[in-house]
């Protein structure tokens, strides 16, 4: 019998790893397996800053294993104006978790990392052994150092107790049940939301930036996915990278493209140059996740894009937005 607490269930990331769970065939590589129970807290099921809280929840559960999402994310302006906020909180959230798990004698734990805590200079691509070879950008320092403090974690809850616990590094994440927010959401669902309010008042669709910088793109439900193969099947403290490989990055314009088809939006489309490009590219390299995976298919990027916009229109009034 196995009991799985996914923190961060409410979200992005946990949103879609319910639904894997609940949609693969019982028993197959990333469905439910006979003897398992499957836990998706949100904030209000305990706030996992307060160390109480968060053992009041791995006491009602007692998880065997965890895969914690839970986190205070945020798009770049978020992270640059409440670096102390974004170090606090995560600290606080990572600290309480792992000592619960810890305490709780959960056999494993995945914690999820981000390609945005890497260096700012490194060298490309960016691959597992270079998380703490450099400062991270000056811009989300707060978010990036409590999230890189977690691999530290896990080699010290190792060595000390011998404890299971890893990590994950995805690159962008989009799909269902995203933060559509305009001002603090990531690429692809501002982009969604932006695209919808043209069409909605017949308005231009204005893309900031020349639309050239490419990025790798990660499909919620794909991700949902790895994250189940990593709990199942992964056995090394070091985390890995779970993202589409090097060459499968796209430009914003493809973005932007796929948006406007999946949008249905006929109007004027364009892009304001005079806006700043965030850097040109930053790819991460999945050579360790296919070494280990073995067979796997990546959702093409339209009919992700299709799935994602959907749900959108049909959760408006629901949706973060
Ligand atoms: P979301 O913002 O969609 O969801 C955050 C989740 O964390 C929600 O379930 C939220 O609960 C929960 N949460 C936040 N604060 C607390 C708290 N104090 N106590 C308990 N629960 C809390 O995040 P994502 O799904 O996008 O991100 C999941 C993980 O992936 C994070 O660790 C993030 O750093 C990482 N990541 C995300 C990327 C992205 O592109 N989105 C890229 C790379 C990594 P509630 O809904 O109740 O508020």
């Amino acid at each position: 019998m196995s009991v799985i607490l996914v923190t961060g269930g409410s979200g992005l990331v946990g949103s879609a790893i319910k639904h894997v769970i609940e949609t693969e065939p019982e028993g197959s590589r990333f469905g439910k397996k006979p003897g398992e129970t499957w836990i998706f807290a949100r904030s209000s099921d305990g706030d996992l800053k307060d160390a109480a809280a968060t053992k009041a929840l791995f006491d009602k559960y007692k998880p065997t294993h965890v895969i914690h999402l839970a986190a205070l994310v945020g798009g770049l302006f978020g992270n640059m104006k409440y670096k102390l906020s974004f170090l606090r909180e995560n600290l606080l959230i990572n600290e309480n978790v792992l000592n619960a798990s810890h305490e709780g004698k959960a056999q494993k734990v995945i914690s999820c990392l981000s390609t945005c805590v890497f260096p700012d200079k490194v060298t490309y691509p960016l691959d597992e052994t270079k998380i703490h070879s450099g400062p991270p950008h000056e811009s989300n320092f707060g978010y990036a150092y409590a999230k890189r403090l977690v691999d530290v974690q896990n080699h010290a809850y190792n060595d000390q107790y011998g404890s299971n616990f890893t990590s994950a590094i995805p690159t962008n994440i989009f799909g269902p049940h995203d933060n559509f927010d305009l001002e603090v959401s990531h690429v692809i669902p501002a982009l969604i939301h932006k695209c919808y309010m043209a069409k909605k008042n017949g308005t231009p669709f204005v893309v900031a930036g020349t639309g050239k910088p490419l990025r790798q793109f990660i499909y919620s439900r794909d991700l949902a996915k790895l994250f189940i193969w990593q709990l199942r099947e992964y056995n090394e403290i070091d985390p890995v990278i779970l993202s589409v490989g090097e060459d499968e990055e796209i430009s914003i314009k493809e973005v932007a493209d796929s948006i406007v088809k999946a949008v249905g939006f006929e109007g004027e489309y364009t892009f304001d140059t005079s806006k700043a490009d965030g850097q040109f590219r930053k790819p991460a390299s999945n050579k360790k996740l296919l070494s280990l995976i073995g067979e796997f298919k990546f959702t093409p990027f339209d009919q992700a894009m299709d799935e994602t916009v959907a749900w959108f229109l049909q959760n408006y009034d629901t949706a973060r937005t």
